[in-house]
C-alpha cells in the first residue's frame, strides 16, 4: 500500500489523481490532500478519501473545512503555507504528487525530494524556477523523481532503463540518442489570424482543442509558453544540451512526445490526451495499472501531422527558449513574469499579446547577475513579479 500525498488536490491533476488512486484502493492511499482556498470542493473529497491530514492554504477557508468535517470523519485540518512544506515530510507519506499550480508549489515539493520520497512531478513551475539545485536535491537525498507532465512522461518512457533511473545525470549522446522531440499541439489558435489575436478572451484561450486542464496552464497552451516551460522541463530532467531538444507541432495529441536515437530510431509514446495515462504510470512505475482511460483507436485517429512552429505567432515559445540557454535566473524571471501577466490576461486587464510583452519586458529589466541560492532565486522572482504588475498598471 501506497501513502499518497495529492498537492494541488482540488485542481485538474489532482482530480485526475484521485481518480486513479479511486479505481485501486488495494495499491494507494491518498493521506494528505492540499488545496488553496476551495473548501466546498475539498470537503466533498475529504468524506470519500478519508485522509489524515487536509491542508488549507487560506485560513478562513481551513475553518470552513473543519467546521464541515467535524463529527464526520476524523481528518485533522491545518492551515497555511508552511503546513504545505509540514505535511510534505510526514514519514507516513511515502509518495507526493506534486500538482499545485506555479513557482508556490515549490517548497513543498523540495521538502518531499529532500526526505527522499517518491516525488511524482506536474509541477513544472518548480524545475523552470530552481532546476539545477532541484535536480541537485534530488541526486543528494536519492528521491525518486516521475514526470507527470505527458511530454516528459512520454519522453521517460521511451528511454533506457539506465537513464530512467539516472534522471537528469546522464549524457544522453552516450546512451545513442541524438534528440528529444517535444511534441505540442499549438493550442487554440494555431490557424487564427494574426492580425486578431488583440480579440481573444480568457474563454477563448481556455478552450483547448485537446486537453482539459486548469486556467493557467491552459492560457500557456494558447500562448505556447507552456511548451516553452516544458522546454526548460525536459532541460533539467534529461539533462540535454541546446542542441538536443527540438519542438514539434502535432496538432491531433496522439504521440506524447518521442525521442530519436543515433541509429535512426525514433520511440514515441502515444496514447488518448488523458492525463490519467501519464498520472497512472508514474505511481505505479515499473508496473503498470488500468487508469480507466479508452483504448487508443487509430482508425478513429486517421492522421497524425507534424509542423515546426512559427515564433512570430508564438513569441513567448521563443522567449523561453531562448531563457533556458541564458539560464537559471533567466528562467526564473521568465516563470514569475507570465505568472503575473496570465492573471491579468484572465482577469481582463491586459490583452492576449500583451503577455509576450509583459514577459519580454521583465526579461530586459530584470537583474540577471548570476544567484545561486534559492533564496537569490526567490528575490528575483518577487522583483520580476513587480517589474510585470508595474507593466500592467501603466499598460506597457
Ligand atoms: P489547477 O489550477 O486546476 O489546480 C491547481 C491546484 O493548486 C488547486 O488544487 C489549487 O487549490 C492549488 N493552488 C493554487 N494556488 C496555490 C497556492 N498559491 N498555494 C497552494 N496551492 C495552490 O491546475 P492544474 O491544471 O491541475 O495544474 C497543476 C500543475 O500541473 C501545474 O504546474 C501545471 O503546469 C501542471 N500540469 C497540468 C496538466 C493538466 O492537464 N492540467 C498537465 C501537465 C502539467
Ligand atoms: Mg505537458
Amino acid at each position: 500500500m501506497q501513502n499518497v500525498a495529492v498537492f494541488g488536490a482540488t485542481g485538474s491533476i489532482g482530480g485526475n489523481t484521485l481518480d486513479v488512486i479511486r479505481r485501486h484502493p488495494d495499491l494507494y492511499r491518498a493521506s494528505v490532500l492540499t488545496a488553496h482556498s476551495n473548501a466546498e470542493v475539498m470537503a466533498g473529497l475529504c468524506l470519500e478519501f478519508v485522509p489524515d491530514v487536509a491542508v488549507m492554504v487560506d485560513p478562513q477557508a481551513a475553518k470552513q473545512l473543519a467546521a464541515q468535517l467535524k463529527g464526520l470523519v476524523p481528518t485533522e485540518v491545518l492551515a497555511g503555507e508552511q503546513a504545505l512544506v509540514d505535511v510534505a515530510q510526514l514519514p507516513q507519506v511515502d509518495t507526493v504528487m506534486a500538482a499545485i499550480v506555479g513557482a508556490a508549489g515549490l517548497a513543498s515539493t523540495l521538502a518531499a525530494v529532500r526526505l527522499g520520497k517518491r516525488v511524482l512531478l506536474a509541477n513544472k513551475e518548480a524545475l523552470v524556477v530552481s532546476g539545477r539545485l532541484f535536480m541537485d536535491a534530488v541526486k543528494e537525498s536519492g528521491a525518486t523523481l516521475l514526470p507527470v507532465d505527458s511530454e516528459h512522461n512520454a519522453i521517460f518512457q521511451s528511454l533506457p532503463e539506465a537513464v530512467q533511473g539516472q534522471l537528469g545525470r546522464c549524457d544522453l549522446a552516450q546512451h545513442g540518442i541524438s534528440h528529444l522531440l517535444l511534441t505540442g499541439s499549438g493550442g487554440p489558435f494555431r490557424t487564427r489570424d494574426l492580425a486578431s489575436f488583440d480579440s481573444i478572451t480568457p474563454d477563448q484561450a481556455c478552450a483547448h482543442p485537446n486537453w482539459s486542464m486548469g486556467r493557467k496552464i491552459s492560457v500557456d497552451s494558447a500562448t505556447m509558453m507552456n511548451k516553452g516551460l516544458e522546454y526548460v522541463e525536459a532541460r533539467w530532467l534529461f539533462n540535454t544540451r541546446p542542441d538536443q531538444i527540438q519542438v514539434v507541432i502535432h496538432p491531433q495529441s496522439v504521440i506524447h512526445s518521442m525521442v530519436q536515437y543515433q541509429d535512426g530510431s525514433v520511440l514515441a509514446q502515444m496514447g488518448q490526451p488523458d492525463m490519467r495515462t501519464p498520472i497512472a504510470h508514474s505511481l505505479a512505475y515499473p508496473q503498470r495499472i488500468a487508469a480507466g482511460v479508452e483504448p487508443l483507436d487509430f482508425f478513429k485517429v486517421g492522421q497524425l501531422t507534424f509542423e515546426a512552429p512559427d515564433y512570430a505567432r508564438y513569441p513567448c515559445l521563443k522567449l523561453a527558449i531562448d531563457a533556458c540557454h541564458q539560464g537559471q535566473e533567466a528562467t526564473t524571471v521568465l516563470n514569475a513574469a507570465n505568472e503575473i501577466a496570465v492573471a491579468a490576461f484572465l482577469a481582463g486587464q491586459i490583452g492576449f499579446s500583451d503577455i509576450a510583452r509583459v514577459n519580454g519586458y521583465c526579461l530586459e529589466h530584470a537583474d540577471l547577475a548570476h544567484c545561486s541560492s534559492l533564496q537569490g532565486l526567490a528575490e528575483l522572482d518577487k522583483q520580476s513579479r513587480s517589474l510585470a504588475s508595474g507593466w500592467i498598471s501603466r499598460g506597457k
